[in-house]
């Protein structure tokens, strides 16, 4: 048996569900999921300079985010892991523990990558359910569902994508990164990258971030706040004192990578990037991250052979 809904009660059942905090994360949608539960900015607290008191942000809001991208599914995974360890980001699970990702998603699934349901479409009519965790199983329990012993389920594959088969081997990645420090590709990537932390804004597992200190303009109270941050700007290395790790663009941009394909994978075993292609869509300065390691695994390769 298996559990279908008809495509056309799904927003019914959306509704239903919850009649407020549905986000649709649309396959137009610029920035990731991980907004949702790591803001571009938030505050940690504000202190009341005349009442002496503190006070937090509210975390009771409860969210369902719909959302059509496998890749943003799987990042999320990834994402749940790296803010739960080495250290347990206190304020990320404050969102995430309240939230629900369900995947509305048009083509088959090989192999769920996260999320708490997936309706994956088997028909013109139809999306099958599979159950991921019980938070997804509680929403399902409802008149919008149905056992069905043999429904009819069609095929529907996603577009083709070079750049994901690439990430099977994340440890020739993390290998061909490292060995590629002073390849002039890094050179060239310079004098293109315009520094502005777009490709990192919009990534779905990029997750570094500042903490700032500031005063209200009506100088009543002080907020600490963070705030995201990005490999590639000027100010990421940056110490007190003045100190700049990473003083050059060339620097920078290959730190990115470092951390994604290096760093990941001795800390996680795998590379954080799921190419969704987020990144290369956004950049201004036309950058495509699976040219660059295709280029560089390349080299690699011919290296290792001589
Ligand atoms: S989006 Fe493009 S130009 Fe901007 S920092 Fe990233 S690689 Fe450089
Ligand atoms: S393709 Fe770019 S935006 Fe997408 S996960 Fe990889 S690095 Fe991040």
């Amino acid at each position: 048996m298996e559990l279908v809904i008809e495509k056309k009660q799904i927003k019914d059942w959306l509704i239903e569900l919850k009649k407020e905090n549905i986000v649709i994360d649309s396959k137009k949608s610029v920035l990731p999921i991980k907004q949702y539960f790591f803001p571009p900015q938030e505050d940690f607290f504000i202190f009341d300079k005349k009442t002496k008191q503190l006070d937090s942000p509210d975390y009771k809001k409860e969210i369902i985010i719909v959302c059509h991208h496998l890749g943003q599914l799987e990042a999320m995974t990834q994402l749940d892991e790296i803010m739960e360890k080495p250290n347990s980001d206190f304020f990320y699970w404050q969102r995430r523990e309240k939230s629900i990702l369900i995947g509305l998603i048009d083509e088959s699934v090989e192999v769920a990558p996260g999320g708490d349901l997936i309706l994956e479409k088997i028909n013109s009519k139809q999306y099958r359910v599979l159950i991921l965790t019980d938070k997804g199983k509680k929403i399902v329990k409802n008149k919008f569902f149905k056992e069905i012993a043999k429904p009819k389920v069609k095929k529907y594959s996603g577009e083709e994508n070079p750049f994901k088969e690439m990430l099977l081997d994340s440890e020739l990645l993390a290998d061909a990164v490292e060995w590629s420090k002073g390849h002039k590709i890094w050179d060239e990537l310079a004098k293109k990258c315009l520094g502005c932390g777009i490709c990192t804004y919009v990534c779905p597992l990029c997750h570094c971030f500042l903490i700032q200190d500031r005063v209200s303009l009506d100088d009543k109270k002080c907020i600490r706040c963070r705030q995201w941050d990005a490999c590639t700007l000027p100010e990421f290395a940056k110490i007190a004192g003045g100190h700049n790790f990473h003083k050059t663009i060339k620097e920078r941009y290959y730190n990115w990578f470092y951390h994604k394909f290096v760093r990941a994978y001795k800390e996680y075993g795998k590379a954080q990037c799921v190419a969704c292609g987020s990144c290369g869509r956004s950049c201004p300065a036309g950058i495509n991250i699976g040219d660059v390691l295709k280029e560089i695994v390349k080299d690699y390769k011919k290296y290792e052979k001589e």
